[in-house]
């Protein structure tokens, strides 16, 4: 990681370095400081790079829908993953994540975003977080919808 580049998560910034961790973790989602110091995008915006290892947000994203994972399509050794975002979120965050991985590694390799209504993007930190809260959220109904 150079100077130009900061991490940025809010989960890497709160736990940069695990105590069980050899190494700090190296955020997936950077931003890049543009020549005056300024930042070049707004926080919510902080898109994927694959220079990346054990982000918290990745993390939480893979444990969500891991724990999910009879909704999630998966790869022949799961190193693909194409997973759902919210149905009824509105245009920004609706659609699928497209995201490859080797093992469990801690390494995302690629993560982009397809919907509706623009072309594929970079997964952003903001697109991860509404994801997270989605596959939460809907794991808790099915678990409630069980139990009846
Ligand atoms: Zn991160």
């Amino acid at each position: 990681m150079t100077d130009d580049c900061i991490t940025a998560c809010p989960r890497c910034e709160a736990d940069p370095q695990p105590q069980n961790f050899g190494s700090p973790r190296n955020c997936a989602f950077k931003r890049d400081r543009l020549a005056d110091g300024s930042m070049l995008i707004v926080p919510s915006d902080y898109s994927f790079t694959p220079d990346n290892w054990q982000c918290a947000t990745m993390t939480a994203l893979i444990d969500a829908y891991d724990r999910d994972r009879k909704k999630v399509i998966y790869g022949h050794d799961e190193s693909m993953n194409i997973i759902p975002c919210d149905p009824d979120a509105d245009s920004d965050y609706g659609g699928w994540i497209v995201l490859t991985r080797y093992k469990s590694r801690g390494k995302v390799s690629s993560a982009v975003h397809v919907g509706d209504f623009y072309p594929p993007r970079p997964l952003t930190v903001a697109l991860a977080e509404a994801t997270i809260t989605f596959l939460q959220r809907r794991q808790r109904e099915d678990e409630q919808h069980a139990r009846r």
